[in-house]
């Protein structure tokens, strides 16, 4: 095994052992959160990562105390060599895991396992096939519904991402949380973010604040638990009495949580990005390609990060569209 050289800490003394990778900038769904309506700009196929490029790079952050990586995208299961990428990356010291819009998981099930992946995190808007187009602009809900079953039954830990937004569906939060009665399953509701593109405004996010409200309207305060998080956990951790599953709610508009943050972000085409909404990029990609010492890139990334969100500290800098236009899309980032 490769020597461990010392971990990845920046200067706020966060120590980053989580590396988020996207695979593709390719997607099956066209959410309307995530996917500009006149779509992005595809690298070409030549400035993408190749699996063995892939597990170079992911070989290089093991190096440096990388325990844990998320394999994303676009949607990561539309990558052809998505097997490969898995088997290569199974042979490394760390907990897989993956985020997927589940429309083709059944298919992958075998070397999911074999791969060790043990959490999978799905997403979800709605639990009504109408509006599922509707954000999506495919009719796949049947097929992700039923996936999602097939999950659990399959022995998988299932986390449920919904992005909530206002005129959309923030009228399913009760849904959701009933869903939770018989399934153990963990619902995560997330504000709704601005990313370039998406057509993000501060009214349409629900905030943590009133998805509480929400839930206190219909259960009592002895039935809301308030769980305990996991360390680096970007959500807020809550079940209800006598439900098989739990819920949570990631806050990162109106409570953000980086004093915690461990993660680290790779996009398809190879560049290294600090947090979400960095504008910044490191090449990790054609440096590799051109023979360079990563760490020194690598390091000097983490070394820039900002304290909290990419330097947008107040809510009034954080809501000015102006810095998410120079970020890029959800698309091509891989949240
Ligand atoms: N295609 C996969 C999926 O949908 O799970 C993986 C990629 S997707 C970009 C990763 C996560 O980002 C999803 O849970 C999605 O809901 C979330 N996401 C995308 N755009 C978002 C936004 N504007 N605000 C909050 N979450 C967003
Ligand atoms: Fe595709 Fe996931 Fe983005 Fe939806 S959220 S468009 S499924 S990448």
């Amino acid at each position: 095994m490769d020597q461990l050289k010392s971990p990845l800490i920046d200067s706020f003394d966060r120590h980053h052992n989580y590396l988020r990778i996207s695979l593709t900038e390719r997607c099956n769904l066209r959410c309307s959160y995530c996917m500009p309506v006149d779509g992005v700009q595809l690298s070409p196929a030549e400035h993408l990562m190749n699996a063995s490029e892939i597990f170079s790079i992911a070989k290089t952050f093991v190096k440096f105390g990388v325990t844990k990586i998320r394999l994303t995208g676009g949607e990561p299961l539309v990558r052809k060599d998505f097997q490969r990428i898995l088997e290569l990356l199974s042979t490394l010291d760390v907990e897989l895991s993956l985020t997927s819009n589940a429309v083709s998981i059944d298919r992958h099930f075998q070397q999911l396992k074999k791969a060790r992946v043990k959490t999978i995190n799905i997403s979800l808007d709605t639990l009504n096939a109408e509006r599922f187009h509707d954000i999506t602009f495919r009719n796949y809900f049947n097929r992700v519904y039923q996936n999602i079953f097939k999950l659990i039954e399959e022995g998988f830990i299932v986390k449920i991402n919904a992005v909530l937004m206002r005129g959309v569906n923030e009228d399913e939060i009760l849904d959701f949380i009933a869903f939770t009665k018989d399934q153990p399953v963990a619902f995560r509701f997330i504000e709704f973010m601005p990313f370039d593109g998406n057509q993000w405004k501060r009214e349409k996010t629900v905030s943590y604040q009133e998805i509480m409200e929400k839930v206190q309207s219909a259960y009592s305060t002895d039935q809301i638990i308030r769980l305990q998080d996991a360390p680096n956990d970007t959500s807020k951790n809550y079940a209800i009495k006598g439900h098989k599953g739990t819920f949570a709610i990631i806050s990162t508009v109106t409570n953000p949580f980086c004093d915690q943050c461990n993660r680290i972000r790779l996009t398809a085409n190879g560049k290294l990005k600090n947090c979400l909404f960095s504008q910044k990029e490191n090449d990790l990609l054609t440096a590799l390609r051109n023979k360079e010492d990563l760490e020194p890139i690598i390091r000097q990334n983490i070394n820039k990060k900002f304290e909290i969100r990419s330097g947008m500290r107040s809510p009034e800098l954080f809501e000015d569209l102006k810095h998410h236009q120079q970020n890029r899309s959800m698309i091509t980032i891989g949240g």
